[in-house]
């Protein structure tokens, strides 16, 4: 295809998930001229699945080769529009282990955000209920940290939350993303970035298809920050073959039963949970599917339990997330492979077995309980800190950058965004020292 137009600029990104949008912002505001290339549209029809339909990738219908159900947005904030929201902060080994301190940043957004617990209220009483069952139980549940303003927040959206937020209570990347265009920074949506120009070793800029052709950005400063899925694709494009090995996703099952009192679609998803199974690799939280996807995932885990999804209003559900074993890859034509270790299978079956504990405590009849079947919504480690990029994000072709959750190099089996935020602010931070840079400085 023939490139129909050119831009030229300091600073070219790729994305606008949380790490796009939050390099993005930082740079702008420090005066730097920036252009963000987003592959999605900027959706507008939040928190209905006919929106969802357009912006959730292949209408949630993407399987890995194993039939792994696989989650994530295409549109500007990426999969913030669809996350639940939580607010977790990076694990002490990113900073033992790989010398990756991320303390100041992760503060610097708490403090900004206001990232706190929501006040009993806006959690509901179906949250509060699992939270106590457990602790009645001898488990240590607490509320969790939310990217939530419970000034906005409804609860009565059933779960909608994860087909993005209507009433703006949620924060999402299109947060920063509309400050970064405040400050000047241009936005092209609908914007596919095939792969990065680099001559002698040095980036240059990127190449992306669009409506209306062939677009070039040239730039001195190129950050690639497309998502666990769509990073290590562009890179092996570009000639880093070694990106889109050794993926990570978080594997996570709902489990999910029927009681008496009014049922966990009233009330903000993973508002409460635990994190003492961390070690163990498991994480829980309380949250259910909205409404159709229950339907269909009780209908593909058991069918004769469809009837029971009559009842959502009294459905209880906990999610049980895992560290999983990083042996998923994506190549370069986009086909994904995610087999599950035995490992994986016993931290699942480990956590199913004490969410059904707690649903039962808290009032689930044990004759309906479900659990759903595996999917991943954290897919990461494709382009590792240590293997594919350095210590400051740069992969071997110099001023080429990845800023998203494929740089994380271990599962991180937690909550993802404040962690891909503050590698943003710290990537910013980085290159506003080390000065600016004049495209294809060689
Ligand atoms: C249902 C669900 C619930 C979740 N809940 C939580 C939660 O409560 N808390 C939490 O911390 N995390 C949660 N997550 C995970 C979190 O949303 C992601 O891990 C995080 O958004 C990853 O950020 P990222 O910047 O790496 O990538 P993304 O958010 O995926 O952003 C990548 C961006 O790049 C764009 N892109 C892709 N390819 C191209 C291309 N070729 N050219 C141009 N642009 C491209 C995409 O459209 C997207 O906008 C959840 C995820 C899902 C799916």
């Amino acid at each position: 295809m023939p490139v129909t137009r050119q831009l030229e600029t300091d600073v070219v990104v790729v994305g606008s998930g949380p790490g796009g949008a939050t390099v993005a912002r930082r740079l702008a505001a420090a005066g730097r001229r920036v252009v963000v290339l987003e592959k999605g549209r900027d959706d507008q029809w939040l928190g209905s699945y006919v929106g969802a339909l357009r912006y959730v990738d292949r209408g949630g219908l993407l399987f890995t080769e194993e039939g792994l159900n696989l989650v994530r947005a295409i549109t500007t904030g990426g999969c913030t529009i669809i996350y639940c929201g939580t607010a977790t902060e990076p694990p002490p080994w990113l900073k033992e282990r790989y010398g990756i301190d991320l303390e100041g940043h992760v503060r610097e957004t708490i403090d900004e955000l206001h990232l706190e617990p929501l006040p009993d209220e806006v959690c509901g009483a179906p949250a509060l209920r699992l939270l106590e069952a457990a602790n009645e139980l001898g488990y240590h549940w607490t509320k969790l940290r939310k990217f939530i303003d419970p000034a906005k927040c409804k609860l009565t959206c059933g779960g909608a939350c994860m087909l993005g937020c209507r009433h703006g209570a949620k924060w999402t990347a299109r947060d920063y993303l509309a400050d970064a265009v405040r400050q000047g920074a241009e936005l092209v949506t609908r914007a596919d970035v095939r792969r990065v120009l680099h001559s002698d070793g040095v980036a240059t800029g990127v190449s992306a298809a669009t409506p209306d052709g062939m677009l070039e950005v040239h730039a001195g400063t190129v950050i690639v920050a497309a998502g666990g899925l769509g990073t290590p694709i562009i890179l092996q494009r570009s000639g880093i073959d070694e990106a889109g090995v050794g993926m990570f996703v978080d594997p996570l099952v709902m489990v999910a039963g029927v009681g008496r009192e009014r049922g966990t679609w009233y009330g903000p998803p993973m508002s409460v949970g635990t994190y003492e199974m961390i070690d163990e690799g498991v994480l829980l939280s309380n949250l259910i599917d909205p409404w159709a996807m229950h339907v269909i995932m009780t209908g593909l885990a058991a069918p004769r339990r469809l009837p029971q999804t009559l009842r959502f209003r009294h459905a209880f559900g906990i999610m049980v997330k895992i560290g999983d074993e990083r042996r998923g890859v994506i190549s370069v034509d986009g086909r994904i492979s995610k087999p599950l270790s035995e490992r994986d299978r016993s931290r699942l079956n480990r956590g199913v077995a004490v969410a059904e504990e707690i649903l039962q405590r808290a009032g689930c009849d044990p004759r309906t309980l479900v659990v759903g079947p595996v999917r991943g919504a954290h897919p990461g480690g494709t382009a590792r800190i240590g293997e594919v990029v350095d210590h400051d994000l740069q992969t071997r072709i110099r001023n080429l950058y990845v800023c998203d959750a494929s740089a994380i190099p271990e599962a991180l089996d937690l909550p993802v965004v404040l962690t891909v935020i503050a590698l943003g602010k710290r990537l910013a931070d980085h290159l506003l020292a080390r000065g600016p840079r004049q495209r294809a400085a060689a």
